[in-house]
Formats: structure tokens, sequence, C-alpha cells
């Protein structure tokens, strides 16, 4: 078995990988280092988790160990998709360089231009950089990449879902034709197949194992869910949810819940918190000091669930991860392996419980085929709850929900058949209706609100059948709303949540 000292790495690192307590380079590190350190460039098909940061970071900080920076013009450059990769990255690089004298700077949006610049005009050794950053640095003149003899391009694949390839295009073409390239990816997908031979010379192709294969520690589950009304669909989802974690007990120290949207990272969020779950949300949309201290809460066991869109949690590394719960099935089947990831780490038990609609089915089945298995069918925690009301269903709000009874301020005489109303995702319909018990709702809300009650007003002017369905009083109606759903609400959750 390949040992770190059989590597070649400068003893200064050798010492740094011993500290931090790695025995053997993982196969990825075998494969790559070698290659890296004779100056090819590397195509490295590997995903997060097989160790493959410290695949490009040890021959590199060894390499730069010879030679100094010059100011403005950095020797080397590792581009990340997301801030929180390009964050881990640096501190991959702290770990690795704490007994030599190297200098970095991490170019992410979120963080002062002053700082950033100050850094640079004295000269780093090694840029870690999301695109747009390095392209708006460049931009303002301050950064000078003629100079660059590394570039690393770090998940290329997840750039590509990004849209920045025409970005790391660009940079491509503004570092010089010698310099030498390590290039990530977990796919190969045909436009990553069309850059790597536009811009690596006869790279070392090295292919570690996907992560499918080696996620035998991870306990994986599927609920194969249906709503009892498609209007209820997404109440009962989240309360399914609940029911989950809650089965889950102790043993649930703490969990990723992924979903697909931001919106719904946001509306799962905010409807745990609720129901009294220690819950933050993490997506792109977010300003990178509250990702940082909500990832930092979680990294340190102060949050117990993290509620995250792939973006955001793509390659985040927080070791002792109890459960990974997928609100939604990923549209992609490779995400489901990023995801569950999450968990089961360095050789832990992990358990990953996913929710399945029948709207994802075809995106469950592209899971299965990849993982060449079938996961375990959970039951519906739901089923044994109470039946369906039987008078025919109104036609409610998109989304109206059940999860909590309200306090109706209808004056109706007829029993209440109305369906409860999810107050996190309802808050806007159910103060346009001006309902005394408005849960507390951020800031935001009062936009959607108030430009609710505009439109309600004019909506009602428009409706035709206004006076027929307020003499119908008492129906089966959604709370406030009558037996429609004016466009006002969609349009004013549209303002709020779309990303
Ligand atoms: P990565 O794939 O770079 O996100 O790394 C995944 C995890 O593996 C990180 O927590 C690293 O600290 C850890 N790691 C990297 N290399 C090794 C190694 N040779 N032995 C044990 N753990 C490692």
């Amino acid at each position: 078995m390949t040992k770190f000292s059989d590597l070649n790495l400068n003893s200064k690192v050798l010492k740094a990988i011993e500290e931090a307590g790695y025995e053997t380079p993982t196969p990825i590190q075998a494969g790559a280092i070698p290659p890296a350190l004779e100056g090819r460039d590397v195509l490295g098909i590997a995903q997060t988790g097989t160790g493959k940061t410290a695949s490009f970071t040890l021959p590199m900080i060894t390499m730069l160990a010879r030679g100094r920076a010059r100011a403005r013009m950095p020797r080397s450059l590792v581009l990340c998709p997301t801030r929180e990769l390009a964050a881990q990255v640096a501190e991959n690089f702290d770990t690795y360089t704490k007994h030599l004298k190297l200098t970095k700077a991490l170019l992410i949006g979120g963080v002062s231009f002053k700082e950033q610049d100050k850094l640079i005009d004295k000269g780093v050794d090694v840029l870690i950089a999301t695109p747009g950053r390095l392209l708006d640095h460049h931009e303002r003149g301050k950064l000078i990449l003629t100079d660059v003899k590394i570039m690393v391009v770090d998940e290329a694949d997840r750039m590509l879902d990004m849209g920045f390839i025409p970005d790391i295009e660009r940079i491509f073409g503004l570092t010089p034709f010698t310099r030498q390239t390590l290039f990530f990816s977990a796919t190969m997908a045909p436009e990553i197949e069309r850059i790597t031979n536009t811009f690596l010379s006869n790279p070392e192709r090295v292919e570690v194992a996907r992560q499918a294969s080696a996620s035998e520690t991870i306990e994986q589950a599927v609920v194969m869910f249906k709503g009892s009304r498609k209007d209820r669909e997404a109440t009962e989802k989240r309360k399914v949810l609940r029911m989950l974690i809650d089965a889950e007990g102790e043993k649930c120290t703490n969990a990723i819940i992924f979903c697909n949207r931001k919106t719904d990272v946001d509306i799962v969020a905010k409807s745990l918190s609720k129901y009294g779950y220690d819950a933050a949300p993490i997506h792109g949309d977010l300003d990178q000091s509250q990702r940082t201290k909500t990832l930092d809460k979680f990294r340190s066991g102060e949050l117990r669930f993290l509620c995250a869109s792939d973006v955001a949690a793509r390659g985040l590394d927080v070791p002792s991860v109890s459960h990974v719960f997928n609100f939604d099935v990923p549209s992609h089947a490779e995400d489901y392996i990023h995801r569950i990831g999450r968990t089961g780490r360095a050789g832990r038990e992990g358990k990953t419980i996913m929710i399945c609609t029948s709207r994802d089915e075809k995106n469950f089945e592209d899971v299965e085929r990849l993982l060449q298995k079938a996961i375990p069918r959970l039951d519906n925690p739901l089923k044994t709850l109470a039946p369906v009301a039987k008078s025919p269903a109104p036609k409610p709000a998109s989304d109206a929900p059940v999860e909590k009874a309200p306090r109706s301020r209808s004056r109706s005489k007829k029993p209440e058949t109305t369906p409860v109303v999810d107050t996190v995702q309802a808050a806007a319909p159910l103060e346009a209706s001006k309902a005394p018990e408005q849960p507390t709702e951020q800031k935001t809300d009062t936009r959607a609100k108030s430009s609710s009650r505009n439109r309600s007003s004019s909506s009602a002017k428009q409706a035709p059948k206004q006076s027929d369905r307020n003499n119908d009083r008492g129906g089966n109606k959604v709370l406030g709303l009558g037996d429609h759903t004016p466009t006002f609400i969609e349009l004013s959750f549209a303002d709020r949540y779309n990303s």
C-alpha cells in the first residue's frame, strides 16, 4: 500500500499530514499526487468525500514551497463553484501549510473587496476563488493572472450546473498557456469532456470508484408518499418529515435536510422551527455572513437541523452528521450520492431517509438505477392518521396545508370543515384576510402582505361571481380565500421566494 512518505511530498507537508491524523493516502491522492508533482496535468474524476481536496493541495504546497509570490500576481489559482467550498479549500491549505510560510487569499462574494485587494497587493502564493469574484477583481485591474503556474478547477460538474463554464473558459484564457492544470469533476458530462480536451494537455486521468459503491455504512430508506389530497400534499409532506425525525429519536443527533428548491429550503426550515425543531436554512440567496454563521453553528453542534440546497451543501465537510433527509428526490441521480455522502463519513455509521411523492417517481427510478439496488421502503407514517374529509373538495389555495387548526374568524354557523392552514406557507393569505393569529414572520412578509392587499381589492372588483360566493358562506372554503385562489397569492410568494 502506498504511504504518504512514498509520494515525494515536502517534509513539512508530511509533518502536517501526520498531525492531521492521516495514515495512508486515499486512492485519489495516491493516483493524483505523483503526476501532479511531476508537473503533469491531472484529470481527477472523484467526488467529495474521497480526499480529493488534499490530492491537489498537497502537491501544490510542495511545489509552491520553492519560490516566492509577486505583488498582484498569484502563483496558483484554485477555482471553486461555491463560497463554502472555497472556504473549505482555504481551510485545507491552512492545515497543510502550517509548517511553511505560504500566503493565500480567498476571493469570494460577500466579503469586502478592500480586504481582498490588500492581500492581493502584497502578493499571494495561492488564490482560492469563485469564478465571478475572480473576474470582478480582474476587471478592476487589481489582479494579474499571467504568473499563474498551477490552476485547479474543483467540482467542474457543479460549475457546469451553475452556468460557470463560460467564466471558466475566460479564466483559462487569462492564465499562461504553460500553466499546469489540475481538474476535478465527479462526472464527465460532454461539456466537461470538451473543456478538458481544450484546456488540459495530455492529462493523467485518475478515476476513483463512485461513492455509491463505498457507502455501505449508510443505511438508506424511502417513504413513498402521496398526500391525502393534492392541496394538502405539501403540508402533509412536512408532517411526514417531522414524524420521520421523531421516529429516529436520539439517534438523530444532527441532520441535513435537502430540498430541491431554495423556496422549499426556507419553508421547511421555518416550518420545523415553528414546531420546535432547531433548524436553519442555507442556500445561495442568503448573505455570506448568515451562511457562515449557520454553518459554524451546525459544525459545532449548536444547530441540529440544517435545511440545505444542493449547491450550498455541496462538498461541505462536517465529519459527524448522523442523518440526511431528502425532503425531495433530487432531479439528478448523482446528487443523491452527494447528499447522502454527508453522513456515514470516515467509516462512521449514517442513516438517510427520502420522501418520494408520485411526481418524483421517475427521478427515484434513476436513483435506484444508479445505485443498482432497491432502497428499502418505509411505511408512510401518516397513513394511520385521520381520513380525508368526505365533503367535496373545495378549490383551495394552491398549497393549503393541514398542520394546525387556526382560530377561525369566520362567522359561519355551519360546522368548520375548512382545511386548516399551515401558517408558514399561508402567512400572506391569512394576513390578507386580517386573521388575528398571524404567526411571527419575517420582515420580507410585509412586502408580500401589502402587495397582497392591494391586489386583493382589485381582483375582488374583477371577480365575476363574487356575490354568489359571499352568499355561500360556511362552505368548504380555505380560510379567508373564498373558493378560488386569487393570483395575488401566488404572485406575492413568487416575489418573496423566486430565485
Ligand atoms: P474531501 O474529499 O477533500 O472533501 O475530503 C473528505 C474528508 O477526508 C475530509 O474530512 C478530509 O479531512 C479527509 N481526508 C482527506 N485525506 C485523508 C486521508 N488520507 N486519510 C483520512 N482522511 C482524509
